[in-house]
C-alpha cells in the first residue's frame, strides 16, 4: 500500500481518552475495520514483511482475531485463536502474565504443533504483556514464531522492549 492510502487508514483509528478507566487513550480501530480499502491496506502491510515465511497465522483474542481472519484468508493460511482463559473446549495449553492489576491468562489448543510457523497478531502493542505471553504460549505448543506483528504501536508504553522484533504498521 502507498504512504498516503496508509495515512489515510491511520486517520480511520479514534482515540478515546479515559476508556476503559481515567487516564488510558483507548485506540478504536473500529472505523478502519468498517472501511473496505483502509481494511485490505492495513491487512497488506501487517503481513508484508513476512510474506512466504508462514504456516498460520495466531490472532489474539478479541481484537487480534479480527485482523487475523482478514490475515488468513489474503495470505492463504489457517488461523489458530489464542483465547482468554476458559473458552476453549478442550484442554489447552496456557501462559499467564501480569497486567498493571493483577494477572492474565491466554490459552490455545494443540493445534499449533511441533514446527509450525506462525506469524503472530494483535490490533495493539502497548506494554507488551499480551505478545510476549502469546509468544512463550506458541513456543510452549512447539510452534515457531517467525513474527509478531501489531497495527498500533503505543512507543511511550515500552512494550518492544519485551517483543523486539514486533513490526507495527503504526507507531503512536
Ligand atoms: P499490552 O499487553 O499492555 O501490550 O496490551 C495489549 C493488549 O491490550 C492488546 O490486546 C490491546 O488490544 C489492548 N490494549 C492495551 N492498551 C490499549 C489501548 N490504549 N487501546 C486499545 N487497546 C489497547
Amino acid at each position: 500500500p502507498s504512504p498516503e492510502s496508509l495515512a489515510r487508514a491511520e486517520s480511520l483509528i479514534r482515540t478515546i481518552p479515559d476508556y476503559p478507566e481515567p487516564g488510558v487513550l483507548f485506540r478504536d480501530i473500529t472505523p478502519l475495520l468498517a472501511d473496505a480499502s483502509a481494511l485490505r491496506d492495513c491487512i497488506d502491510a501487517l503481513i508484508e514483511p513476512f510474506a512466504g515465511t508462514f504456516d498460520v497465522v495466531a490472532g489474539i483474542e478479541a481484537r487480534g482475531f479480527l485482523l487475523a481472519g482478514a490475515a488468513a484468508t489474503v495470505a492463504g493460511v489457517g488461523l489458530i485463536p489464542i483465547r482468554k482463559a476458559g473458552k476453549l473446549p478442550r484442554p489447552a495449553a496456557a501462559v499467564s502474565y501480569a497486567l498493571e492489576y493483577g494477572t492474565a491468562t491466554i490459552e490455545a489448543h494443540d493445534d499449533i504443533t511441533a514446527g509450525m510457523r506462525v506469524l503472530l497478531l494483535d490490533d495493539v502493542l502497548a506494554t507488551g504483556g499480551t505478545l510476549a505471553a502469546g509468544h512463550e504460549l506458541v513456543a510452549h505448543l512447539g510452534g515457531e514464531v517467525v513474527g509478531t506483528a501489531v497495527l498500533m504501536e503505543l512507543e511511550a508504553l515500552g512494550g518492544r522492549a519485551l517483543v523486539p522484533d514486533t513490526h507495527s504498521v503504526f507507531v503512536a
